[in-house]
């Protein structure tokens, strides 16, 4: 029994004088845990202090980046609009036009005039109103007054008594007066040939100028008036959001041979083929050409293939 003892004492011993070794040593046991606290106090040793440093502008860049970026955009140029261009070729577009002159190759206005004057007048008169209606009121008026000291004669109060048939009348007399002293008094009495003069006129827009450059001066102008307007977008010839947009188009694509008709091929189409609510394909001189994708026909009239 005597032999069963000493053992467990030993051993008690032995565990008290480990507990206490373990207990009094500075071991690394005792001092990972903090492990955080070391981390904190990195900073204050030299060759971490950049770290740390480094690390901060590392988690600043997204908002950096985010705040920069507004005002980058606002101080440079504005992002350039994809400017609006025809989906045709050269070698189409001549094809197109072409055909244009070989089924009319004189295409005349169906504004009733006699000379300038008479059709800067037509043109005024004819916004808002369909060109058959202006005709039926200036036959007479164009009797009375072809010129515009004979218009400044007549007087405000005649002149709207003739046109009476005609939306806004009231407005367009008015105009059509000032207009021809406006003509006397700055212009010897005669219609200009040039856009600024012209639309520096009593009730004279671009599109009037446009208009009277071309029909009474032969300028290769283009109008773009609601059938051109329409034209442009739906055939894809000369995009626009504008009449001044389709304009632009216009006169870039259209070549140059072609620029003095093309006024009036691309109105006459519209009135009377490429119709707004239903355009007659069938009859359609430019069918194979044409790239609206609602056709109903891709053969040529006529049988036009020049
Ligand atoms: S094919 Fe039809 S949609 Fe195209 S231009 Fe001719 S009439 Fe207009």
């Amino acid at each position: 029994m005597a032999d069963d003892h000493p053992p467990p004492k030993r051993k008690s011993a032995t565990l008290k004088r480990a507990a206490k070794a373990i207990a009094a040593a500075p071991g690394p046991a005792a001092k990972t845990p903090a492990v955080p606290a070391t981390a904190a106090k990195t900073p204050a040793i030299p060759g971490a202090a950049p770290a740390a440093k480094r690390r901060a502008p590392a988690a600043k860049p997204k908002p950096a980046a985010v705040a920069k970026s507004p005002p980058e955009q606002a101080a440079g140029p504005k992002p350039k609009r994809v400017r609006p261009d025809t989906a045709y070729s050269e070698a189409e577009l001549r094809a197109l036009f072409e055909r244009f002159r070989l089924a009319n190759p004189e295409p005349k206005g169906e504004l009733d005039h006699v000379n300038p004057f008479t059709l800067l007048v037509a043109v005024v008169l004819s916004a808002q109103a369909t060109d058959v209606g202006v005709n039926k009121a200036t036959g007479e008026l164009f009797r009375l007054a072809d010129t515009p000291e004979k218009m400044v004669a007549l007087g405000e109060e005649r002149v709207r008594e003739l046109i009476k048939t005609i939306g806004l009348f009231n407005t367009k007399a008015k105009n059509t007066v000032l207009l021809a002293r406006a003509l006397i008094e700055r212009f010897g009495g005669a219609v200009p040939r040039d856009r600024d003069a012209l639309t520096s006129l009593p009730g004279v827009g671009r599109k009037t100028a446009n208009v009277v450059l071309n029909g009474a001066f032969g300028e290769p102008t283009i109008a773009v008036d609601t059938h051109i307007f329409r034209l442009g977008n739906r055939l894809h010839l000369a995009p626009g959001r504008t009449p001044d947009e389709v304009e632009a188009v216009l006169d870039r694509v259209i070549p140059a041979e072609y620029k003095r008709h093309a006024h009036h091929w691309l109105i006459l189409h519209g009135r009377y083929v490429c119709k707004a609510r239903r355009p007659e394909c069938e009859r359609c001189v430019i069918a194979d050409l044409c790239k609206f994708e609602g056709k109903t026909n891709s053969v040529p009239a006529l049988g036009v293939t020049a």
